[in-house]
């Protein structure tokens, strides 16, 4: 039986601080607080930039087999910790125990191959002598560290969203200051306690759950190079317009859409959606939130749906057999609710579910919803999805760009034409064929368009955002 502490620390500069233990944190399905965590200040979080400043070069000239094994420790330690970690994503994020050790799963998964990457940075060779002014000449450029990194990760996976900015920041040798989500920093804060183990130089990281006052600093502070940003499109874009001179990744939100195409296998597309839409109460970013149908299937596949729907298990994330636990606050379970009250006065049919009871709020389908309603129009982030009714494929391929949001799409289709059509014309980060667009493994590039972002993680791709390229000239003479 694993046992949370009643306090944990932050980390500030490599090493465990408690000034204090003032975040309460609850358990998101009892309400009560689970445990406490010692928050950072303005002057905390100025000593771990600074750190991170003085980190830079020693961080930089680190030999690639030491960050190697820097990221093979906490691969062994996870391991070791698999059951903690699990059980601290169900307490503290609510997330029900068989997600949150599928969670910690691919924490291991990002450490894995970041360890894999991080002796793989390699440059290029590159002939200059494309005129007569350049002959004799040729270049050849590497990647250098570009400096110390802020990192800012939301609620919603604790664990492997800050994983997929730490571990690529070791991997190719840059300082960060962390900050995790206020409502669930412990994921965050126990790979501090496993980044403390090893002997990467002082400062090279901290992670510090702060106060809204103090984290201007991770945006403002001219000091970092970089800001790494997941979480809500709001707060990204705002943030990006004050981070000064720094490069910004912003990996946000979504209103997801599959298509079911008239050839797909129904049964199989059935369970995938069902999963995409509500496994952890729809809190993905590429959760399912807009169901497109094909006319000539629609009937069936809503009925099959709607079945399927009303057989979830909802209840407390601890026990094995749920598949819905709670929203992570009251709050955003009744902004949801609100949402769902909207689109049935603006004519939606409920087909299932849309009864909430604090921050549980039961798997819902809608259809027929007014395309100008919040339901269709903004990210859900809950459990809750609707059916639309397409008649052809290019059709569909227009109701899915017709967002303001751009992260991924899933279309199943057995047409290798439609495959290829839907790649070259929806706008959006990445295309999944014959899954939901929630499917996403942990190398492969992540990210969106329009609102959804800007760059992408995946450990490889955020790798690159992580350095400069510098460039050698040399000339023969
Ligand atoms: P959020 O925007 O409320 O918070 C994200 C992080 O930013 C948290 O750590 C929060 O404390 C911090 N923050 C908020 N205001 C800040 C400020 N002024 N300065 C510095 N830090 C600040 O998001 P959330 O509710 O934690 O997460 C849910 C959102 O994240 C959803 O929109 C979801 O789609 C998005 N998300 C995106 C991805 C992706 O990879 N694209 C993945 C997961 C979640």
């Amino acid at each position: 039986m694993v046992k949370l502490k009643d306090v944990y620390p932050l980390y500030l500069n490599n090493k465990a601080e408690q000034p204090n233990a003032d975040l309460e944190v609850t358990d998101k399905y009892t309400g009560e607080v689970a445990f406490r965590v010692a928050q950072a200040d303005a002057k905390t979080i100025d000593a771990g930039i600074q750190g991170a400043v003085e980190a830079a070069e020693p961080m930089a000239r680190m030999p690639s087999y030491a960050r190697q094994d820097v990221l093979q420790h906490c691969v062994t330690r996870f391991k070791e910790r698999f059951d903690e970690l699990a059980f601290a994503l169900c307490v503290e994020a609510g997330k029900p125990i068989k997600d949150s050790e599928g969670e910690v799963t691919r924490l291991i998964d990002t450490f894995r191959i970041a360890a894999e990457e991080s002796v793989r940075m390699t440059g290029e060779v590159q002939p200059l002598d494309i005129s007569p002014r350049a002959k004799g000449y040729q270049g050849i450029w590497k990647r250098v560290p570009i400096g110390p990194c802020s990192l800012i990760s939301p609620f919603n996976f604790p664990l492997n969203l800050a994983a997929h900015k730490i571990a690529p920041a070791i991997a190719v040798g840059c300082p960060f200051v962390m900050k995790p989500a206020s409502r669930t920093p412990l994921g965050a804060i126990i790979m501090g306690e496993v980044l403390a183990e090893t002997d990467l130089p002082r400062g090279a990281f901290s992670i510090l759950p702060a106060h809204r006052e103090g984290a201007d600093l991770f945006t403002e502070d001219d000091r970092l190079k970089l800001l790494s940003f997941t979480g809500s499109p709001g707060v990204g874009w705002d943030l990006k317009a004050k981070a000064g001179k720094k490069k910004v990744v912003l990996e946000l939100g979504g209103n997801a859409a599959v298509v079911i195409d008239k050839d797909a296998d129904l049964a199989d597309a059935l369970e995938r959606t069902i999963f995409g839409a509500f496994y952890q109460s729809g809190q993905s970013c590429i959760g399912v939130q807009r169901i497109l149908i094909h006319a000539d299937v629609y009937d069936r596949f809503r009925d099959m749906l709607v079945a399927k729907t009303k057989t979830l298990v909802a209840g407390d994330p601890k026990d094995r057999n749920t598949f819905i636990g709670p929203m992570i606050s009251e709050g955003e379970a009744k902004r949801l609710d609100g949402w769902i009250q909207e689109a049935v006065a603006k004519g939606a049919t409920l087909l299932c579910g849309g009864k909430r009871e604090g921050a549980m709020l039961e798997a819902t389908l809608l259809e027929h919803v007014d395309p100008a309603t919040k339901l269709n129009v903004e990210e859900a982030f809950g459990p809750v999805a609707f059916l639309i009714r397409f008649s052809s494929f290019d059709e569909a391929l227009e109701i899915v760009n017709d967002s303001k949001f751009g992260l991924q799409a899933g279309i199943f289709t057995r047409d290798l034409f439609q495959m290829f059509d839907a790649w070259d014309r929806l706008d959006v980060g990445g295309v999944v064929i014959n899954d939901v667009p929630s499917y996403r493994v942990d190398n492969m590039p992540y990210g969106g368009v329009k609102d959804s972002g800007l760059g992408r993680e995946g450990v490889r791709f955020a790798m690159e955002d992580m350095t400069e390229i510098r460039n050698l000239v040399i000339r023969r003479t």
